[in-house]
C-alpha cells in the first residue's frame, strides 16, 4: 500500500463477484477466485490506476452479517478496511436481485459515514442492466452496472470511481512564504500562477507595475525557488494572484541582446509552471512574426492564453484599430477562443478587466465535465453530422483537467476535420473559453 493514495474498499456478501471485480480493477489475477462463499477471506490490497489516477483497492472477501466465530472475524476486518477507505464499492449481484444479506450490508454501510458506490455486478447483458434499477431500493444511490467477469462497462465504473476520489494536486501545494520565510495567510485560497510574456518593449514591466501598483492591493515578494527568480504575490480585490518572475520585468536595467534572449528563455520556462499566460502585444506594431512564434510556444505548453493588445492609447485611427483586430484573428488563430483585451498599461485604461478574465480562464482550465454530459454532447454532434465511413465515437470521458483532456473511444481512426468538429462541439457546449483542450483516442471494438 502506497502511503497517501486514496483507497477503495470492495464489500458485499459472498459470491457477488468482489474478487473478480478486484482482479478486473487491478488488472491481474491477484486474489483467489472460487465459486464458493467465503473463499477469499484475507484482505488484499493492490495498487490500481485509471486514466492517470492511482489508488489502492482492497478486496474484503466474504461479509456475513450473522453467525459464528469466523464471520465475526471477517466482518471486523471488513470494518477496518471500510474505516480506512476513501470510497466503498458495495457490490451486489444483478443476476439474483436483492437478498437479505444485501439489505444487512446496506443498513451497515448507511450507518458508516463513507461515500458508497453501488455496483451491480454480473450485468452481463443489457437485459440484466435494465433490471438493476431494483437496487435503488437499497438506499445506496444509483447502481452502476458492470460485468467484472467479462469486463463489460468496467471503464465506466472506473470513471465513476475516480470521479469520487480526491483530486491529487499536481502543483506544489506548500505554504507560500515571503522573502523573510514568513508564511502568508490567504485563508486557504490557492493563487493562480500568471506569466507575463511578450517581445521586448511591448510593455510587460509597465503592465506588471500597474497590476502590482493598484490601490488596495497587497504585494509580497515570494521566496524564490530558483536563484534570483522572485515571484510576486498580489492580493487583489478579485483574489490573490502570483505573478511568476519572467526576468527583467522587475529590475530592468540596461539590457543587451543576450540578456534579452535569456530573459525570453526564462519567460518561456515560467510559462510551463503557470496556470495562465498573458501574451502582451504592442498594438502600434501589430502582430509580428516574433509574436506569432511566442504565441505558438505558449500554446504548445498547454497553458491558456489571454492576449493583451497594449498601447491602445496610441491608436487613434479607426482603420488602424480594425486592422490590428483582424491581424489577431488571422495570425493568432490557433489560440482560438482566447480572450483578447485592449489595454493601456501606461494609463491603466482597460487593465481592471484583466483580473476577472484571468479568474475565468483559470476556472475553465480546471473544469471537469461529468461523463454523461460529455457523451450527451458527442452523441448529439454525431447525430447531426455522422463521422465519415462509419467512423464513430462510442464512448468518451474527461480523463483529466489542467488542461481539460478528453479520451474518446472510437471504432476507427477519425479524420482530422471530424476531430476538429467534435472538439468544437465540446468547446461550445461546455464553454472552455481560453483553455486549450486535448483529445486522446483509443480504438475499441464495437
Ligand atoms: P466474491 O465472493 O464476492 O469475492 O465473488 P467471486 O469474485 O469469488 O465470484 C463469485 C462467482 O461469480 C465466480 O464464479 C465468478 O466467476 C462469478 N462472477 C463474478 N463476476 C461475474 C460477472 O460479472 N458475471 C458473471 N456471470 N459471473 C461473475
Ligand atoms: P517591456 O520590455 O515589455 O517590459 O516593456 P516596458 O514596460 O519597459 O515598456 C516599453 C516602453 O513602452 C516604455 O517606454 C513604456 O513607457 C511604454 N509603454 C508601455 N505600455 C504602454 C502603453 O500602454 N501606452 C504607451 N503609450 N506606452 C506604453
Amino acid at each position: 500500500m502506497t502511503a497517501g493514495l486514496p483507497s477503495v474498499a470492495i464489500v458485499g456478501r459472498p459470491n457477488v463477484g468482489k474478487s473478480t471485480l478486484f482482479n478486473r480493477i487491478v488488472g491481474e489475477q491477484a486474489a483467489i477466485v472460487e465459486d464458493r462463499p467465503g473463499v477469499t477471506r484475507d484482505r488484499k490490497t493492490l495498487e490500481a490506476e485509471w486514466l492517470g489516477v492511482r489508488f489502492d483497492v482492497i478486496d474484503t472477501g466474504g461479509w456475513l452479517p450473522t453467525g459464528g466465530e469466523l464471520e465475526n472475524k471477517v466482518s471486523r476486518q471488513v470494518e477496518a478496511a471500510v474505516r480506512e477507505a476513501t470510497l466503498v464499492l458495495f457490490v451486489v449481484d444483478a443476476s439474483t436481485g436483492i437478498t437479505d444479506e444485501d439489505e444487512s450490508v446496506a443498513v451497515w454501510l448507511r450507518r458508516i459515514d463513507k461515500p458508497v458506490l453501488l455496483v451491480a455486478n454480473k450485468a452481463d447483458n443489457l437485459r440484466r442492466e435494465t433490471e438493476m434499477w431494483e437496487f435503488l431500493r437499497l438506499g445506496c444511490g444509483d447502481p452502476v452496472p458492470v460485468s467484472a467477469l467479462h469486463g463489460r462497462r468496467a471503464g465506466d465504473l472506473l470513471d465513476e470511481v475516480i470521479a469520487r476520489l480526491p483530486q491529487v494536486e499536481t502543483v506544489d501545494d506548500d505554504v507560500l512564504t515571503d522573502e523573510f520565510g514568513e508564511p502568508i495567510d490567504l485563508g486557504g485560497a490557492k493563487p493562480p500562477r500568471v506569466a507575463i510574456v511578450g517581445r521586448p518593449n511591448v510593455g510587460k514591466s509597465t503592465l506588471f507595475n500597474r497590476l502590482v501598483g493598484e490601490d488596495r492591493s497587497v504585494v509580497h515578494d515570494l521566496a524564490g525557488t530558483t536563484r534570483d527568480a522572485i515571484d510576486t504575490l498580489v492580493e487583489t480585490e478579485d483574489g490573490p494572484v502570483v505573478f511568476v518572475d519572467t526576468a527583467g520585468m522587475r529590475r530592468k536595467s540596461r539590457i543587451d541582446d543576450s540578456a534579452e534572449y535569456y530573459s525570453m528563455v526564462r519567460a518561456l520556462r515560467a510559462v510551463d509552471e503557470s496556470d495562465i499566460a498573458l501574451l502582451v502585444i504592442d498594438a502600434t506594431e501589430g502582430v509580428t512574426g516574433q509574436d506569432q512564434r511566442l504565441a505558438e510556444r505558449v500554446d504548445a505548453s498547454g497553458c491558456p492564453v489571454v492576449v493583451l493588445l497594449n498601447k491602445w492609447d496610441l491608436l487613434d485611427d479607426a482603420e488602424q484599430r480594425a486592422d490590428i483586430t483582424s491581424q489577431v484573428a488571422d495570425k493568432l488563430a490557433f489560440v482560438g477562443d482566447s480572450p483578447v483585451l485592449k489595454i493601456s498599461a501606461r494609463s491603466g485604461k482597460g487593465v481592471h478587466k484583466l483580473l476577472p478574465v484571468l479568474q475565468e480562464a483559470i476556472e475553465q482550465y480546471h473544469k471537469r465535465v461529468p461523463t454523461r454530459d460529455v457523451n450527451r454532447v458527442l452523441a448529439a454532434a454525431q447525430q447531426k453530422q455522422p463521422g465519415p465511413h462509419g467512423a464513430k465515437v462510442m464512448y468518451a470521458l474527461q480523463g483529466a483537467n489542467d488542461p481539460p483532456t478528453f479520451t474518446l473511444f472510437v471504432n476507427k481512426e477519425l479524420p482530422p476535420a471530424y476531430v476538429r468538429y467534435l472538439e468544437r462541439s465540446l468547446r461550445d457546449a461546455f464553454g472552455f473559453g481560453a483553455a486549450p483542450i486535448k483529445l486522446r483516442f483509443r480504438r475499441r471494438a464495437e
